[in-house]
């Protein structure tokens, strides 16, 4: 009998992944990077306040795709292949600047990344895949510090250098907090000023000044003058007295929020196009994963089989809800001291429950995975306020695939006044999907100026009257 050439002879367990101890620390550079430029500039911060060696990675750039699907597994989703593609390309610049050997750089640095979550989505997978792609390139036994979703808990080893502990999460979600401030800042001035370079020079000189205060010891003494000072610094930038059509851009977090290559820096190219973007926040995503996990624990308890269980889901319940308020505290303070209403940017977070209620018809708010039911209960909310709606999707996204290319049809039909499109991000074919894009700028424009010429035709009847 002829044999087939594999036999599996024992369950594939998968890569092992090293710690990173505690005796490393100071021979170990750890590199990370997420979403966008922003959120890992102010991360910097914890690093540095907490003796790590560290280097920021910065934005994804389209060769990070390339990097991606010549180590990763075929048809991953898009954020994959460029999270995964950017450490390829950073690993081989240092190879090649520090002259050091695969092996060396193996044991000389660390990154740290994100995956975790389940359902249908890839989140999961990332690790495996880094660790896949990492191996095939010959970084093997390169060592990562995963983070998931959500502000949850991990175990922690007492011995690892870099724990995803208490402290680190609220480091990432203070820099998650402070990026969002200046992305509401830049959508807010820079399709409105005078003289558009200068005021981001503007911009960029206020986020080094929050950070600067952000990375210092005692920082929460000195973060809330050096907010309240950037955020003046903004205000007087010179604006230009007009008004614009409304764009709101939606869709997978790293779709919508990757304000760089990932998702082709979309609202940048809205705003310079003459509209505005509405800004899109990472604190907000966070929010939306708290609020699925309260939704889910709130069946457990309904559903649980003892009174032991019961409890305990109660507890886990109102966990949840303490680190919402939590957020919500460090969101309001900054919110305050930065005063983002001065220079004409809006924070508030979308009403969950209501999204979810507006959605539900279409798609229940109980599917997790991916956004769930964000951008149904969106579009349904934003049909009437903005003049273009844009979903954008990643290419091979498991959950955006059911909606952006499933249920938004339905919700078109029903909502002809939505000027909507769906866009694939793919990393490659720029210019196509930005012409679509610019497609539904034009017709917000006329939208919009419909909407204007039809106020002022009743203000003229009104003054007649
Ligand atoms: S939501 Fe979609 S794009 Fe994002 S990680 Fe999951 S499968 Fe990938």
């Amino acid at each position: 009998m002829i044999q087939p050439k594999y036999i599996r002879e024992k369950q594939w367990d998968g890569y092992k992944n090293r710690d990173f101890l505690k005796k490393d620390k100071d021979k170990v550079t750890v590199l990370f990077n997420y979403i966008e430029r922003r959120k890992s500039f102010f991360l910097r911060s914890f690093f540095k306040r907490n003796g790590f060696k560290y280097e920021d990675l910065g934005d994804y750039i389209l060769e990070d795709v390339r990097w991606g699907k010549e180590y990763g597994n075929r048809m991953e989703c898009n954020p994959m292949y460029f999270t995964g593609g950017s450490l390829l390309r950073n690993l081989f610049r240092i190879e090649k600047e520090t002259g050091l050997s695969k092996e060396e750089i193996v044991e000389k640095y660390v990154f740290v990344g994100g995956g975790g979550q389940c359902g249908p989505c890839r989140y999961g997978m990332y690790p495996q895949e880094y660790m896949k792609a990492l191996d095939d390139a010959g970084f093997k036994n390169f060592r990562l510090i995963i983070f998931s979703t959500g502000f949850t808990r991990d175990k922690v080893d007492k011995n690892s250098a870099l724990k995803i502990n208490l402290p680190f999460r609220i480091g990432m979600l203070q820099s998650s907090i402070l990026a969002d401030l200046f992305h509401a800042a830049e959508c807010a001035i820079r399709p409105y000023a005078v003289d558009k370079e200068s005021a981001m020079e503007v911009i960029s000189r206020a986020e080094e000044h929050v950070n600067k205060a952000f990375g210092q010891r005692f920082f929460f003494l000195k973060l809330p003058k050096a907010l309240k000072e950037a955020g003046e610094m903004i205000a007087a930038i010179p604006k230009k007295d007009i008004s614009l059509p409304k764009i709101l851009v939606t869709g997978e977090i790293f779709a919508n929020l990757a304000h760089n290559a990932g998702n082709y820096n979309i609202r940048r190219f809205i705003m310079d196009e003459g509209c505005e973007a509405l800004p899109g926040y990472l604190t907000q995503r966070i929010m939306y994963d708290m609020w699925r996990m309260i939704k889910n624990y709130d069946r457990f308890v309904k559903y649980a089989e003892n009174y032991k269980d019961k409890i305990k889901y109660t507890l886990v319940r109102i966990q949840i809800k303490a680190r919402r308020r939590f957020v919500e505290f460090f969101w309001d303070t900054y919110i305050k001291h930065f005063n983002p209403g001065s220079f004409g940017a809006k924070m508030e977070f979308h009403d969950l429950d209501l999204i979810g209620e507006l959605g539900e018809p279409y798609y229940h708010p109980e599917i997790f995975g991916g956004e769930g039911n964000l951008e149904i209960g969106e579009a349904i909310y934003y049909a009437d306020k903005v003049d273009g709606f844009i979903s954008s999707k990643p290419f091979g996204c498991m959950p955006s695939s059911g909606v952006s290319d499933g249920v938004m049809a339905k919700i078109m039909h029903e909502k002809p006044e939505l000027n909507f499109l769906s866009i694939e991000t793919s990393g490659d074919n720029e210019v196509s999907i930005l012409s679509r894009v610019s497609m539904l700028l034009f017709k917000a424009k006329e939208k919009y100026n419909k909407k204007i010429l039809q106020n002022d035709f009743v203000s003229i009847k009104k003054q007649e009257l």
